[in-house]
């Protein structure tokens, strides 16, 4: 996430943002009439997707992406709120959102309309997830997802992504308080936290950010294949729905210029996020056959899980004033990651994992949103079990889907008692002196923040992968529809369980994943295909740059 009250709280959520800002990115090539894989949605997923399959074989494949293509990183194009890590930017965001589950509130739910996706705003923190989740999702019947076997992708990601692990001197004086506080009521030190091995423990956050600038997947995989003779990158083409012919999927009805054009495929590959691939199944005539029905779309397979077990993390916050002087002070120090400081420990209902908890802090004064409290103490419930739904508003518009988190609804209770916990944890942290100096006085008004609970902005879940046997489960092991030739969902919405970690990096895997599966090749050739030339998590110095130094306090 995150970070950002002006998404999370109902108190302060605006209005909707617009659906596509005014942009200068350049016009996008020529549309193919026909390819052999049509891939949609150039965020995470999709980027990652794209570059393994345009690297390691010569078909054709054509990237189209709804919101603009601003190009490789070094033409200098890109808009300097969608570089500036040190915000959430809104300038090209969709404007979804979701229902408070207590009162009449709404979330807002950002997601990016860029190349890049959400790897083009988020908060650009860094984990793997732990193995005990990928081990699940192989025990939930899907060959090949084990932690020994996704491990050398999710460190290729971290690499080619330009993960960077921070040491204690280069935090702020919140963050280092944090950390101490931390440290002071059990948490063990951890410098580690971008390692699938990594257990309980509060340190310094690894980010994907280089010279101050996010580091996008668009940069990290496409720029490196942009020049590939088999690949057409398209931004600002949104696609409208597939077109499915006895129940192979042979291409998709894309929108350009404000007309309607089919574009044929051998293979079509869906990767438009957590929220929109499956709003473009159900478009397209695959979910539950029922609920198409009524909305009058044709049926093409009756698959009743999509759109269905839509997961995220979620999160409790406390608002603090700050001390005197302290925004003054944050502003001058130039750029650090705000969110670069997190806790992880076990619930007293954590499963065998290593921890299902999360606690950070973001200092305000570096967001960008005025008004915002100075400093937020966050919780979140990482092994988050409410489940909601996407579904399709009655105009099926695919870019604008109902999405109903449900958040904290978990019939047992799990989420609540996990975030209670992080409450408990959060606010014995704010008493240790250190960090209760530099937090000042509450800001939270007087309300249980348990009843505001907001979201982490890490959908994942509503196209589970899983055996055909499994009648809620979407895609198979491969990514494939179930149901429907030549189609794969390539994106978060394929996880069976949401991972317990910010999820950028586990999703980039997948993408590369599923492209090496359908490709018949291993781990090792994409490692050597697009090396990682500046992976240094041990050797931070590697990519200090002036712009991520920072004056002290
Ligand atoms: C505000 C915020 C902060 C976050 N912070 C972090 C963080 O710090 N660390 C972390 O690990 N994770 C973070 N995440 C989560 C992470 O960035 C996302 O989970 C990840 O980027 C999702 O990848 P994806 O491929 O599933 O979807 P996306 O990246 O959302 O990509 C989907 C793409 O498909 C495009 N698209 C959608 N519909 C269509 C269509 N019909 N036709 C063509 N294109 C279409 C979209 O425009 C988009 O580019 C954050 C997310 C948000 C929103």
């Amino acid at each position: 996430m995150s970070h950002e009250t002006p998404y999370t709280s109902p108190a302060t959520a605006p209005a909707h943002t617009p659906q596509r800002r005014t942009h200068d990115a350049p016009a996008p090539p020529p549309l193919p009439e026909a390819v052999h894989t049509l891939v949609i949605g150039g965020g995470t997923g999709g980027a990652v997707f794209t570059a393994v399959t345009a690297a390691l074989s010569d078909e054709t494949v054509l990237l189209l992406e709804a919101g603009p293509d601003y190009g490789a990183a070094d033409e200098g194009r890109w808009p300097a709120d969608v570089l500036d890590a040190r915000s959430i930017p809104l300038s090209h965001d969709y404007g979804l959102s979701t229902a408070t589950t207590v009162g009449d509130g709404v979330l807002d739910l950002p997601r990016a309309r860029v190349l890049g996706g959400c790897s083009s705003h988020n908060g650009c923190t860094a984990s793997l997830g732990a193995a005990a989740d990928y081990d699940e999702w192989a025990a939930r019947g899907n060959p090949g997802w084990d932690a020994a076997s996704v491990l050398p992708l999710l460190e290729w990601v971290r690499g080619r992504f330009r993960v960077r692990r921070y040491t204690t001197d280069e935090l702020t004086e919140p963050q280092r308080a944090f950390v101490r506080a931390g440290q002071a009521v059990g948490l063990p030190f951890a410098d580690d936290l971008d390692d699938i091995a990594a257990g309980e423990g509060i340190g310094p956050m690894p980010v994907n950010v280089v010279d101050g600038q996010r580091y996008n997947a668009a940069f990290a995989f496409l720029d490196a294949v942009r020049d590939r003779p088999n690949l057409t990158v398209c931004g600002d083409t949104p696609v409208q729905r597939l077109e499915i012919r006895e129940g192979r999927a042979v291409g998709a009805w894309v929108s350009r210029d404000g007309e309607a054009r089919l574009v044929r495929a051998e293979r079509v590959v869906v990767a438009a996020g957590a929220y929109h691939s499956p709003a473009l199944l159900l478009r397209s005539g695959i979910g539950a056959a029922d609920e198409l029905s009524a909305l009058g779309v044709p049926v093409a397979v009756d698959r009743r899980g999509v759109g269905k077990h839509l997961l995220d993390h979620s999160c409790v916050q406390l608002d603090f004033h700050g001390r005197a002087g302290l925004v003054e002070d944050l502003s001058r120090l130039g750029w650090n990651p705000d969110e670069q400081t997190v806790g992880r420990k076990r619930s007293s209902l954590c499963d065998e994992g290593p921890y299902d908890l999360h606690v950070f802090m973001v200092a305000g004064a570096n967001s960008g949103h005025p008004g915002l409290p100075p400093i937020t103490l966050y919780g979140g419930a990482m092994r988050a079990r409410s489940e909601g739904t996407v579904t399709l508003a009655p105009d099926l518009d695919v870019s604008r889907p109902v999405i109903d988190h449900r958040y904290g609804t978990d019939p047992d209770g799990y989420d609540r008692q996990v975030l209670s916990e992080a409450l408990d944890l959060l606010r014995s942290m704010a008493r240790v002196p250190e960090l209760a100096a530099v937090l000042g006085e509450p800001a939270t008004a007087e309300h249980d923040p348990l009843e505001q609970i907001v979201n982490y902005c890490h959908p994942a879940g509503s196209c589970a992968m899983g055996p055909a046997s499994d009648p809620e489960a979407v895609v198979d092991a491969r990514g494939a529809v179930h149901g429907i030739e030549g189609l794969h969902v390539a994106d978060a919405s394929i996880m069976p369980a949401i991972t317990r970690g910010n999820i950028n990096l586990p999703t980039a895997m997948i993408g590369a994943k599923i492209a090496l599966t359908l490709l018949g090749l291993g781990p090792d050739e994409v490692t050597t295909a697009l090396p990682v030339a500046h992976h240094a998590p041990d050797a931070p110095a590697a990519l200090v740059t002036t712009t991520g130094t920072k004056a002290r306090p």
